[in-house]
């Protein structure tokens, strides 16, 4: 072996089990037996086999995130769940960058996908290929995720293990360059025993519907950026972080990291690139929480406040929240839309111009990040998600299970969490009076914004945890003779 493949042998993330039982303990009775019941039947299938799950990343990301707190509850139900990272070079990361944009239907680099393309990637993949050999045995189970790891099917399926390839993009319509992702990826992915993806329209359509999976992503209600925090705690947050206005100078907010460490919300002045002022403690906050991309439309969301809310709900302040990409080289475009929305920020005329408030969220500790984002949103009156293409927009997800009313375009996989005037409002992404009514709508009436809210909380309970994930997950196991 060469030093480099040795480089390339598998990752192994370690992760302590979780408790089952306080997920258990948030659900509705019968729910929950449904859910222990399954669990019963995962330990009897699976036995003495190892459910083994492969991605190309150990941090950072919503299928990290994921699977973080999935297999923590799979380890909790004893069933033995394991994570494994593949190693790749710049050239494969940024080939594999290249197939994620395609598959949102993205031009991305614009790139090629041709005969040298398939080479790089299948020698990255081949230099892992003696370690899956002697890690993975016949009769497990490996849950292979993303493009990045396509290229594992078949070595697996020969080792005898039960393959499953898991999609987590997906674009509504196909387009030229999703037809050229897939043309790319098919060779890989079409022996494995399922294919899963987010939404049924997300698969190309030579996946066999007997081999065709829906599973949804979901969220943790513990982990930091969905926990509970109490008003007293969201303020405390806020005001260290320089979010709502400061009283006296106070202890330091502490919590508990996700390494089980005591951390420490850092003081942070100059977050925003907006009002140097915060919004007061009692003013209704409209809040958009996403990254600095054209498709979430932060621009248009500042557009639908100031000409159709401001002026009618005077005391209600905007907040676009999103990463601190300035400076950082790898997020050139993320950049760029905040440099314009900071431009259209200045435009605007004083009054309207101290209540909107550009948040730029350190990224360089993701448990403070995550802590933040929750405070923020559980302290927004009306929560917007304006995109005009969404994968699925967990956004959305954790607005809805913090009971906060949403207002979100009616893209992608929204409308699968939101029925509108029900869970939340879907509007028109390009409808800007509309968005904005939506909003007037929720700011004026309390009570409506509240029982959308609590629906949305509900609704998250029954679909959108963890128990109907792994359920989705055991269920398929069992159907591939798993
Ligand atoms: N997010 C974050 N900090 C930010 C902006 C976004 O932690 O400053 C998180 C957000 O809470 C969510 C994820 O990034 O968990 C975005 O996922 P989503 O499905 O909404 O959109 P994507 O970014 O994958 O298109």
């Amino acid at each position: 072996m060469t030093t480099e493949q040795m480089a390339r042998r598998l990752h192994e993330v370690p992760l302590a089990p979780a408790p089952l039982e306080r997920l258990v303990e948030l659900l509705p009775a019968e729910q929950s037996q449904r859910f222990r019941a399954i669990i019963g039947k995962a330990q009897e299938l699976l036995d003495d086999r190892v459910v083994w799950n492969v991605n190309s990343t150990a941090s950072g990301g919503g299928v990290a995130e994921m699977l973080q707190a999935l297999i923590a509850y799979a380890l909790g139900a004893e069933v033995d769940t394991r994570w494994l990272v593949i190693h790749g070079d710049p050239p494969f990361f940024a080939l594999t960058k290249r197939l994620h944009n395609f598959l949102h239907g993205s031009p991305g680099d614009g790139g090629p996908l041709g005969p040298e393309e398939h080479s790089l990637y299948s020698a990255v993949l081949e230099d892992h290929h003696s370690d899956v050999q002697q890690r993975v045995r016949p009769g497990d189970v490996v849950l292979l995720h993303d493009p990045q790891t396509a290229g594992l099917v078949d070595v697996l399926r020969e080792a005898g293990a039960v393959v499953i390839w898991r999609c987590h993009i997906g674009a509504d319509q196909s387009t030229e360059h999703t037809e050229q992702a897939w043309d790319f990826l098919r060779r890989y992915v079409e022996n494995a025993d399922a294919l899963v993806f987010t939404r049924a329209q997300y698969a190309p359509d030579w996946v066999a519907p007997e081999r065709l999976q829906v599973i949804a992503p979901s969220i943790d209600p513990f982990s930091l950026k969905n926990c509970e925090l109490d008003p007293v705690e969201v303020d405390r947050i806020l005001r260290t972080v320089g979010l709502a206005p400061n009283g006296r100078e106070e202890e330091p907010v502490t919590f508990p990291g996700r390494d089980g460490s005591s951390r420490t919300v850092r003081r942070h002045s100059g977050l925003t690139d907006g009002a140097s002022e915060p919004p007061p403690a009692d003013a209704p906050l409209v809040v958009q929480v996403s990254r600095w991309d054209r498709l979430k439309d932060m621009a248009g969301v500042m557009t639908a406040f100031t000409d159709h809310v401001a002026e009618t709900h005077a005391q209600a302040h905007l907040l676009l929240v999103g990463p601190d990409v300035s400076g950082v080289a790898d997020d050139p475009e993320g950049a760029e839309v905040l440099a314009e929305c900071v431009a259209q920020w200045a435009q605007l005329p004083d009054d309207v111009r101290r209540r909107v408030h550009l948040v730029r969220v350190p990224m360089d500790d993701l448990d403070e990040n995550a802590i933040i984002v929750n405070a923020i949103q559980r302290r927004a009156a009306v929560v917007v998600q304006k995109s005009f293409a969404e994968g699925f927009g967990l956004t959305v997800t954790e607005a809805m299970w913090k009971g906060r009313a949403v207002v979100a375009g009616a893209v992608g996989g929204i409308p699968d969490q939101i029925d509108s005037g029900v869970h939340g409002i879907l509007v028109d992404p390009r409808d800007l009076q509309a968005c904005g009514e939506a909003v007037c709508g929720l700011l004026a009436d309390p009570d409506r914004a509240r029982s959308l809210g609590d629906a949305a909380r509900d609704r998250v309970r029954s679909q959108f945890l963890g128990d109907r994930h792994l359920s989705q997950y055991i269920k398929l196991f069992g159907q591939l003779g798993g």
